[in-house]
């Protein structure tokens, strides 16, 4: 009799003081847009994103990664890793050897350059006894140590990523693995509103057409998630991969144009990565190093040329086999070789640059309510994502204590009481 009244006025205490009483597992939701800039929600009545920052989070912007391009910045979200550290440097697999290259999409069933010693989050959460899924994340087609992600659907290689009826079955299917094959964690990814910044722009009406997009989509999620009866168990963190600037029309400006550089000559190289886009990096033949670097650096104003050990380290992207011994990026507007540059919108800038900076929102029964925060990097997703699972996180670059505010004081990890 005793101990009863003494159970009923812990569990009175507990219920004033708001610890939660259930002990139901914490889910977790991590979705891309990708290509969607921090400030899109600026010039665009977007209802849905704006109730979810009431019900949940807003972070004024984060900071991608550099090289600010969609497969090394997803796979820090999944790692919490700097790029350097996780050895997916690039969206395209190569080999200086052969000389020999492959696009984005073929590049994610290379599983050598994804398994490469850094585990994504799913195979952590699995090897924890959690249960993990993924649709069309950048990551998802590779292997790691061996295993997968235990659902998981990778796109067609003629897939429209822009299908709003597409967008909606994929988020009823998601939740589907939430409800019916009780998935603790999965990752889900939409290719749009990159598609439509690189093709009209950033400032363009079909961009903003796009994000109202979104938009819808957001709030077809969240309603998804309510009609699978998720509401109290799943978490919803809504981020991007990278912003997008507008470039200049060819003839605006001054261009960037290696091969009409006084004493660079592509014959000096025995490899390059010069993808029309604001980045490139360089593999001189042996002994032509420095007549390479001396010819390009100071040859134009907005072009950056670094060797490999002496880029500036708040950049994270040198110390890697992976990464060539010359490393160019070009300031915002500008891409390198750009004569054949039919895009209106580019990333892979610096990641300090504003207009390369994505989104997040977060809502769910880990997250206060109608809180804005400033900004954070990104590895620190990959913490607080592995702490709302209540999972031990690989070693990574991010620090909980970066995002930690976002959390209601108290949380229940797999049916413990953590407080902090
Ligand atoms: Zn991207």
């Amino acid at each position: 009799m005793k101990s009863e009244l003494v159970y009923l006025c812990l569990l009175w205490a507990l219920s004033i003081l708001g610890a939660p009483v259930n002990k139901q597992r914490q889910k977790v939701l991590l979705i891309s847009f990708d290509g969607f800039r921090w400030d899109y929600d600026r010039d665009v009545d977007t209802p849905n994103l704006d109730k979810m920052a009431k019900d949940g989070v807003k972070a004024l912007y984060v900071t991608p990664p550099y090289l600010t391009i969609t497969s090394p910045t997803h796979f820090t979200l999944l790692t919490g890793r700097y790029i350097e550290n996780h050895g997916v440097i690039h969206n395209m697999w190569f080999n200086t050897t052969t000389t020999e290259k492959k696009p984005y999409y073929q590049t994610q069933f290379v599983n050598e350059w994804w398994d490469n010693g850094t585990l994504p989050i799913w195979i952590t959460a699995q090897r924890q006894g959690l249960k993990a899924g993924s649709l069309h994340f950048p990551g998802t087609a590779s292997s790691y140590q061996g295993q997968v992600a235990m659902v998981r659907e990778v796109e067609p290689l003629l897939y429209n990523y822009k299908n709003e009826t597409a967008w909606r079955e994929n988020t009823d299917k998601v939740m589907g693995w939430f409800r019916d094959q009780d998935l603790d964690f999965v990752t889900l990814y939409f290719g749009e509103p990159d598609g439509t910044g690189h093709r009209y722009g950033p400032d363009s009406p079909e961009r903003r057409e796009m994000v109202k997009q979104v938009d819808r989509t957001v709030g077809y999620i969240r309603q998804s998630a309510k009609q699978h009866g998720l509401t109290n168990s799943l978490n919803i963190i809504i981020t991007a991969d990278h912003g997008m600037t507008s470039v200049y029309r060819n003839g605006q400006v001054e261009e960037i144009t290696l091969s009409k550089i006084p004493g660079f000559s592509f014959r000096d190289l025995s490899f390059h990565l010069v993808d029309f886009g604001p980045s490139g990096m360089l593999l001189p033949k042996p002994g032509k190093l420095e007549k390479v670097y001396n010819a390009l650096k100071g040859s134009h104003p907005h072009l950056h040329v670094y060797k490999k050990e002496e880029m500036p380290e708040r950049l994270h992207f040198a110390k890697n086999d992976r990464i060539l011994p010359i490393i160019l990026w070009s300031d915002p507007g500008y891409v390198i070789n750009g004569v054949l540059q039919f895009h209106k919108g580019e990333h892979g800038f610096d990641n300090q640059e504003m207009d390369m900076k994505p989104f997040f929102r977060a809502v769910g029964p880990a997250f206060q309510k109608n809180l804005k925060v400033g900004p954070f990097e990104t590895v620190n997703i990959y913490p607080l994502m592995c702490h709302i699972l209540g999972i031990q996180p690989e070693v990574n670059d991010g620090h909980l204590n970066a995002t930690k505010h976002m959390l209601v004081t108290s949380t229940t990890t797999q049916g413990e009481f953590i407080s902090d």
